[in-house]
């Protein structure tokens, strides 16, 4: 490397940083006023029940169209509303507003479809928050949905890194009656161990196996694992990503219990994904999935 040029390659690097500093700011400012001006909303993504092509549930996730930048993505903006504590407003917010629309979806479902249920992530942050136990039981209270429509996704690296310190409040919720859901499993550090004294009853298999169906025989190893170890724990498996009918194919073979992908639906706001359910209804009482 030619002399001189470590230097500039320094430059370049501490404009960048700078940048994403200045960025990271920016947003911090602009998340903290985003809940109060409405720029926060929520999109749905089905669940299928993978042994008869039902719809079972759907996953709520947070979207935020900042004024000027557009649509942020969560990946960005979550680990900043986690940091700053704001991740516990938003997410009280969120689960009322699924909640909510879960609780009219389940009013308008024709007698005798299996009830839908809704499933929201939450952060450590706000399961190490105490107040998060009562905006739950609040929530199921106002809506009048049964606990077991709820079901919480905690991702693996969030909740394992201390496990103990989430453990009192992970076993009220169960008692309350949520389901608790592994969510991105496989993608932290975590040992089977954790994993024993995790008390959920589904596991989330992340995308990033799921992708390798058909293409690595390592991620199909996986994925297969996966599956027969939840099972033989009493536990029920979510393929996520499913992109493609060789996925879900591949993976009701394997005995997978529900899946969510693209192939399916990408996530939608309530209105627009109102009519995939009233479609998927009619093409399910009419045999032809
Ligand atoms: P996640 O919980 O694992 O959610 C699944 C992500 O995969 C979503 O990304 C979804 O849009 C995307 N996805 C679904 N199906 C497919 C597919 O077939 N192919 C591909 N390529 N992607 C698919 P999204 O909405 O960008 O969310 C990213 C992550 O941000 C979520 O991962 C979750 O960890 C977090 N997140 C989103 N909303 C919330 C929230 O309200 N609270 C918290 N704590 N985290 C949230
Ligand atoms: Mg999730
Ligand atoms: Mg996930
Ligand atoms: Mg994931």
């Amino acid at each position: 490397r030619a002399k001189g040029s470590g230097r500039n390659s320094y430059a370049v690097f501490t404009e960048a940083m700078r940048d994403q500093a200045r960025r990271r700011a920016d947003l911090e400012q602009a998340l903290r006023a985003a809940l109060k001006q409405g720029e926060l909303s929520v999109q749905y993504q089905p669940i299928i029940d993978l042994t008869t092509g039902a719809l079972s549930g759907f996953e709520a996730l947070m979207r935020w169209n900042h004024p000027e930048l557009g649509m942020v993505s969560p990946l960005e903006f979550i680990p900043i509303a986690e940091d700053t504590g704001l991740i516990v407003a938003s997410g009280a917010w969120l689960l009322e507003e699924a909640a909510t629309q879960l609780a009219q979806w389940r009013s308008e479902r024709p007698a005798g479809a299996p009830p839908v249920h809704m499933s929201v992530n939450v952060s450590v942050r706000q399961l190490r928050n105490a107040a998060l136990v009562d905006v739950v039981r609040d929530v199921l209270q106002r809506t009048g949905l049964p606990a077991d429509a709820l079901w919480l996704e905690l991702t693996e690296s969030g909740v394992f890194e201390d496990l103990d310190l989430s453990l009192a409040t992970l076993r009220e919720l169960r008692e309350l009656g949520v389901v608790l859901c592994i969510d991105d499993f496989g993608t932290g550090y975590s040992s089977l161990t954790y994993l024993r004294q995790f008390p959920a009853s589904i596991v989330k298999i992340d995308r990033s196996f799921v992708s390798g169906i058909g293409v690595n025989p390592d991620d199909e190893a996986i994925v297969r694992t996966v599956i027969a170890m939840a099972h033989a724990l009493g536990q029920q498996v979510v393929a996520e990503g499913i992109e493609t009918s060789e996925h879900r194919d591949w993976l009701r073979r394997q005995g997978c219990d529900f899946g969510q992908g693209y192939l399916y639906s990408p996530p939608r706001p309530a209105q627009a994904q109102r009519s995939w359910i009233v479609e998927q209804q009619s093409a399910h009482a009419s045999g032809l999935t």
